[in-house]
């Protein structure tokens, strides 16, 4: 046993899939002016704080969560205006709302589908899980590809279908009236992916009722939440049922209930951050439209893709100078010279857009 290495011992021991797998990285942003994941930028009003911290001290950490996290639950179907008889499974993050419905789809040979570029978890967690993946090109536009997507349906007929609504990294909100045709063509379980829908027109969560194979999944991670790692599914209990079999007992700590309850019973104060940022992205997207070297693309999230000669350059020109966005450039080919900023407050966007400035003149 001692002659043989860890590596060799690992390499034969874990999967094929798990051994050729990136990690999810995440880059060092302590200094940085940080507009590279998503957060929202808004610290809460100091009453709040205070609110928070009594709640957290009276809280028995020493006890297991509630399983059923009744009590959030309530409120969080009374914030999204759930529609009567739907259902809500809590999450660890939306991320693992996306890994447990894998889980409990792959059966040998199932497929996840999705569309290109788009969340790259989703590639991802099927490729852990075992899921085989299919992701179908967007347009040049990154509207839906709706033709090849449904051919795509019709050949493949996935288990899963995952479509961000708004799109990450893209930011455009699909035409509702494809995502309805590709739901109604499935013959599997189409998730709507709503992480960003505090910054959006549509949502899918009133239409829940009419389809049997709709879910909806939502996170707080941009409405300011992000620390805390909480997302839902939206749906038929008849679904959640059957997911909540493989949620772990515990998956929502203590701490994170009690504070996303209090934070939600302020909700108007989060959308009103959040109708900040729609206000300074509109902004923000104007100003970047000035650039002729760059080219922006509309967005309904919380945050701007651009394309721009020499993305890496300017992505750490940007870096140098103490902002931190998302280089994007070199992942998917469709995003090539692809950069995307987070919405920050008005300082933090001022901040990035000199120092954008600053960084494209640098290269000329
Ligand atoms: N879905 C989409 C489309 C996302 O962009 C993200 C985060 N970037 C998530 C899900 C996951 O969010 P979280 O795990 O923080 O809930």
């Amino acid at each position: 046993m001692s002659s043989i290495s860890t590596a060799s011992l690992a390499a034969a021991i874990l999967r094929k899939e798990v051994l050729d797998l990136h990690a999810y990285h995440v880059p060092d942003s302590s200094g940085y002016i940080k507009l590279d994941a998503m957060e929202n930028p808004y610290d809460l009003p100091p009453e709040l704080r205070g609110e928070i911290a009594a709640a957290v001290a009276a809280a028995a950490i020493n006890r297991y969560p509630d399983p059923g996290a009744a009590s959030l639950k309530d409120k969080i179907r009374e914030v999204t205006n759930l529609p009567e008889g739907m259902d809500v499974l809590l999450g660890n993050g939306s991320d693992e709302l996306i890994q447990l419905l894998a889980m409990a789809a792959n059966k040998p040979g199932a497929v996840l589908l999705s569309v290109e570029p788009s969340f790259v978890m989703y590639r991802m967690i099927a490729a852990f899980t075992g899921m085989r993946y299919v992701g179908i090109p967007l347009a040049e536009d990154f509207s839906l590809d709706l033709p090849a997507t449904l051919a795509a349906i019709r050949r493949e007929r996935p288990a899963l279908i995952f479509l961000s609504y708004p799109n990450n990294p893209t930011g455009n909100l699909f035409s509702a009236e494809a995502v309805v045709q590709i739901i109604q063509a499935s013959p599997g379980l189409v998730v709507v992916d709503e992480a960003y829908y505090a910054f959006a027109a549509d949502s899918f969560i009133p239409h829940l009722a009419r389809y049997p194979n709709l879910l909806v999944m939502r996170t707080f991670s941009k409405l300011g939440m992000a620390g805390l790692r909480l997302g839902f599914l939206a749906g038929s209990s008849v679904w959640l049922g059957h997911l909540e079999k493989l949620r772990l007992p515990y998956n929502v700590g203590v701490l994170p209930q009690l504070v996303a309850e209090r934070l939600l019973m302020h909700h108007q104060l989060l959308l009103q951050q959040a109708e900040q940022i729609k206000r300074d992205r509109g902004k923000l997207y104007r100003q970047l439209g000035q650039i002729a070297a760059l080219e922006v693309y509309p967005s309904e999230a919380n945050f701007l893709l651009f394309r721009i000669a020499k993305a890496t350059e300017i992505f750490n020109g940007l870096k140098q100078r103490g902002v931190l966005i998302k280089k994007l450039d070199g992942g998917h080919p469709m995003l090539r010279d692809c950069l995307r900023v987070t919405v920050g407050t008005p300082e933090e966007n001022e901040r990035f857009m000199i120092a954008l400035k600053e960084s494209i003149h640098e290269e000329k």
